[in-house]
């Protein structure tokens, strides 16, 4: 959205101000067009100026007095054809010799001496120009007027056709600037254009925002351009206005082609977003979120399952991610498992302890069909162990009951039963499948083999030899629960240990008892 608006601000603030500027230039351009086409009718009309004054004939005409010189090139024909309004010859004292010409206002060809008579409406032009006939320069002048009417004027020294000697006078052609100049000027420029006088007396409050030379636009409402500028007067408090309208086709045809690639812009940019978009939720977003549900789920549920194989086999840095949590998790799963392990494990002889002995005890019940249960305990203890450690110091001590963890796990492992170290000096063997009295067959097997490690045991009263003790306990009607079972099996050893000790006695004692061999 910001890149939009960007794009939007940008056509705003840049680009639509770029196109009005070069709409301005351009306008400004055409009116320069228009100017110097006006400059060249100046140049041409002061060419023809200057052909008729350095010529003898005039010289000699405004000299002497040569009277047959108007009548033979002066008449209206000429007027007409040349585009003259009028044409003024001035003697070397400023006064006028010879006017002649055709009066704007009437129409009137007149041809007279001064401007006496017929030729009174040539009389503000000669007045305008006497002012400005001191000031003219070798090559000539050329002169805009507005009043009377708005008109070019060139103005040339009378001089012999060789151009030597002193001038006899000055010689003014007088062009009008009217329908046919606007019409010639159309022609040449391609553009309707308009010549009026802008009386700088009327516009006062206005002067000072139009200097001569400058250029005014303005914006009509049937979408063209008003473009007009003023140009200098001879006469100072006049200009002369020229203006034209410039259609603005040209504009809005480039605010069009601006506007389709805007559009065009816009929608490409907004395709963009959107393909972007979809790619970063189906590629990034998407897996992230499975991502972390699963950790979530990992976290709320200890849940053991894996990663999802759709996330570690990607190829990207999330399939990476993927792959580098799952070790790290199968790392910690198994660390978390062995810490489980070694709080179920005594330190000392490396058998089961209390709490995983309980477990698996809970475990086998269950698993026990109710009906034809077979699962039988023992419950092993040290014959006078403590007069062993003081005899042999602890130490010792602790390696007998390594010993005998050792002979226990030998003669019991392996064969899915359970021997843990469930006291100080007392162990426990879960049978599961085992009857009473194939557990007391294996009590005394076990009995058997401590007797033949032959571990001296000198302060014992009742063998040379380290001896065990052991009760032996079953699955029945009346023991239905571990506690029980336990309980009667812990009864069995207190009898064995009551009896003399180094033997195995079953809880049901008067028929699997059996004495010390
Ligand atoms: P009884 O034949 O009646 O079982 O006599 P006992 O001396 O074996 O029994 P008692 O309960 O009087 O003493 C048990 C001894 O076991 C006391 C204790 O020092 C010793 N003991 C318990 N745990 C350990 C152990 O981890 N290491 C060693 N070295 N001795 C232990
Ligand atoms: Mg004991
Ligand atoms: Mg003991």
């Amino acid at each position: 959205m910001a890149a939009l608006l960007a794009l939007a601000m940008i056509g705003r603030w840049v680009i639509m101000p770029a196109l009005v500027e070069e709409e301005r230039q351009l306008a400004v351009s055409e009116l320069d067009r228009i100017e110097r086409s006006l400059a060249q009718g100046q140049q041409s009309l002061l060419a023809h100026t200057r052909d008729w004054a350095h010529w003898d004939d005039s010289f000699g005409f405004v000299h002497d007095r040569h009277e047959a010189y108007s009548a033979a090139n002066f008449s209206r024909d000429m007027f007409t054809e040349m585009n003259y309004q009028a044409m003024l010859f001035f003697r070397a004292d400023g006064s006028l010799h010879w006017a002649a010409g055709i009066d704007p206002d009437s129409g009137r060809y007149t041809s007279c001496p001064g401007t006496a008579d017929d030729c009174r409406w040539t009389l503000r032009v000669v007045t305008a120009l006497q002012s400005a006939l001191e000031q003219v320069p070798e090559e000539g002048m050329s002169l805009v007027i507005t009043s009377p009417w708005p008109a070019l004027v060139g103005v040339n020294r009378i001089l012999p056709t060789s151009r030597t000697g002193p001038s006899a006078g000055w010689l003014a052609k007088v062009r009008l600037l009217d329908a046919q100049m606007e019409a010639t000027l159309s022609e040449q420029t391609g553009l309707t254009i308009l010549l009026d006088t802008l009386s700088m007396v009327s516009t006062e409050e206005n002067t000072a925002s139009l200097p001569p030379g400058s250029s005014r636009l303005e914006y009509t409402s049937d979408g063209e351009i008003a473009a007009s500028r003023f140009l200098p007067s001879h006469q100072s408090d006049n200009m002369l206005w020229l203006s034209t309208r410039i259609p603005r086709d040209s504009f809005r045809a480039r605010l069009q082609t601006f506007h389709y690639g805007l559009i065009w812009t816009g929608g490409l940019l907004l395709l963009v977003i959107i393909i972007v978009m979809f790619l970063l939720e189906r590629m990034v977003l998407a897996p992230l979120r499975r991502f972390s549900r699963f950790t979530q789920l990992l976290h709320q549920s200890h849940s053991d399952r894996d990663i999802p194989a759709a996330l570690q086999q990607r190829s990207d840095e999330i399939g990476t991610l993927s792959r580098d949590f799952q070790a790290l998790l199968t790392y910690q799963r198994g660390q978390a498992a062995k810490l489980l392990e070694l709080s179920r494990q005594d330190p000392l002889t490396g058998l089961a302890n209390r709490r995983l002995y309980d477990e698996r005890f809970s475990e086998a019940m269950c698993a026990e069909p109710s009906d034809n249960p077979k699962l039988s305990v023992l419950m092993l203890d040290i014959d006078h162990f403590k007069l062993y450690n003081d005899h042999y110091g602890h130490p010792t001590g602790d390696v007998c009951l390594m010993r005998l963890a050792a002979c226990m796990e030998a003669c019991l492992g392996g064969r899915g039963y359970l021997v843990a170290r469930t006291g100080g000096e007392e162990f426990s063997a879960l049978l599961p499948g085992t009857t009473l009295e194939d557990a007391v067959e294996l009590g005394e097997t076990l009995r058997a083999a401590i007797l033949e490690l032959a571990l001296p045991h000198a302060a014992s009263p009742t063998a040379q030899v380290v001896t065990a003790s052991i009760g032996a306990a079953t699955y029945g009607d009346s023991l239905s629960t571990p506690s029980d079972i336990m309980s009667a099996a812990d009864q069995a050893l207190y009898q064995a240990k009551a009896s003399g000790r180094n033997r195995v006695v079953a809880h049901c004692p008067q028929a699997l008892t059996r004495p010390v061999t």
